[in-house]
């Protein structure tokens, strides 16, 4: 089965890939032409503005993921914002490490919407992943991406930076939402 991966993030198809090694899906990248315009709402319109525009640009089936980082202490941010909360990776975590500088309450997860439309544009299913932790003080580790490197996994003493791609790969919000999607795929027949 061939699948349009509606992303742009080397890191994002990376996991994808590995989490679904063993399964019988080949992804493909969409064209150069591919630039949603992600001003849903939440996670989930996000997801489904990435899908429907990589539809657009391929006409074939398509999965797009939309995730990020949401803090208690923050009321939710960086949320659907994740991407966009500074310039770089690095001074993206300086600006939330500044942003909750004392604050007791390091609470947060990060959330994954995959949506998957079918070769005619369709929905056909949209699945759901959080993972659990809290934000640690200063950077550890150096695997995974994004804000990895601060997030504590609740139930490790380790941040998701410093576990190895086949731990994350188990336990991240990305993993949970593709293990649902797939169990989806095995039963659909194209
Ligand atoms: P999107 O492309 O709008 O879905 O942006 C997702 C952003 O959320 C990424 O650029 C990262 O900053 C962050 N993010 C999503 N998933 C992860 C993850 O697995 N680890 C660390 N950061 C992540």
């Amino acid at each position: 089965m061939e699948i349009v991966l509606a992303t742009s993030n080397p890191n994002k198809q990376r996991e994808i890939e590995e989490i679904c090694n063993l399964n019988n899906i080949k992804f493909i990248l969409p064209s150069k032409d591919f630039s949603p315009v992600e001003n849903g709402k939440d996670f989930e319109e996000n997801s489904l503005i990435k899908a429907k525009e990589a539809y657009r640009v391929s006409g074939k089936m398509c999965l797009a993921d939309d995730s990020g980082l949401c803090v208690e202490a923050l009321n939710g941010a960086p949320g659907i914002y994740s991407a966009r909360f500074a310039n770089t990776q690095d001074d993206k975590i300086s600006k939330l490490l500044n942003e909750l500088k004392e604050e007791k309450n390091r609470n947060a997860h990060f959330v994954c919407c995959m949506t998957l439309l079918d070769k005619n544009g369709n929905i056909l299913h949209v699945s759901n992943g959080i993972c659990e932790g809290k934000i640690v003080n200063e950077r550890r580790g150096i695997n995974g991406f994004g804000y990895d490197p601060v997030f504590l996994v609740n139930g490790y003493n380790l941040t998701m930076a410093e576990l190895s791609s086949d731990e994350k790969n188990r336990i991240s919000h990305r993993a949970k939402a593709l293990d649902d999607m797939l169990k989806f795929l095995e039963n659909y027949n194209e």
